[in-house]
């Protein structure tokens, strides 16, 4: 998707060769003209796959997710990362190891959300060792329901998440691929698409 490669490349900035900020259009601050081109891209994509619920993690899957969701019409639910008093009701939960923060939390949503019947696409915001989207996936699962696939913003294809998840059957869907971080700079995946 030409529009986030460019932000990236204006906007990003390369914290290591495995870290990218995009603070100031996805992570902090929010774009929303931006996030409505990413959410309306994830449509398109999947337009044809009978999606009924989008299911992401707070707080930078929400953005975007909540945008494919308005184009697609159909609801999102968000894993919550912590506890919450309000949220008691017939938990479903995952083991996350955060690759950001380094450190493992569990995350839930409840299964009121989610159904046998659901047939759910995962959105995230950066794709690097899969650990996030496997955990939804599994939440999904726990449910019952279906994954549709995986639908992602930024995904650093140097890391492994994405050669896991296709090896696990799944289909990802990622806007911008980042092949290296190397030296301070953003190259991106060259692909042709059909
Ligand atoms: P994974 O679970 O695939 O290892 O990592 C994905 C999660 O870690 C995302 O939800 C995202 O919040 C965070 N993450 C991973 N790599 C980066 C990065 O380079 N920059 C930022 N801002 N977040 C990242």
């Amino acid at each position: 998707m030409e529009a986030l490669k460019r932000k990236i490349e204006e906007e990003g900035v390369v914290l290591s060769d495995q870290v990218l900020k995009v603070d100031a259009f996805l992570n902090h601050q929010i774009d929303p003209l931006l996030m409505k081109k990413i959410g309306d891209e994830f449509a398109a994509r999947f337009e044809k796959d009978g999606v009924t619920k989008i299911v992401t993690i707070e707080s930078s899957g929400i953005a975007p997710a909540v945008m494919a969701g308005l184009q697609m019409g159909v609801p999102v639910v968000f894993a919550r990362k912590h506890k919450s008093l309000t949220l008691t009701d017939n938990l479903l939960t995952s083991s996350v190891y955060s690759f950001t923060k380094q450190t493992e939390s569990q995350i839930a949503v409840s299964g009121n959300h989610l159904s046998d019947q659901d047939h759910v696409l995962i959105i995230d915001d950066f794709l690097a060792n899969g650990q996030a989207a496997l955990g939804l996936a599994s939440i999904v699962k726990q449910a019952g329901a279906s994954v549709a696939g995986l639908g992602i913003v930024i995904e650093k294809s140097f890391q492994p998440g994405r050669e896991e998840l296709v090896k696990l059957g799944y289909r990802v869907e990622s806007l911008a691929r980042i092949e290296s971080l190397a030296e301070g700079k953003v190259s991106f995946v060259q692909e042709v698409r059909s």
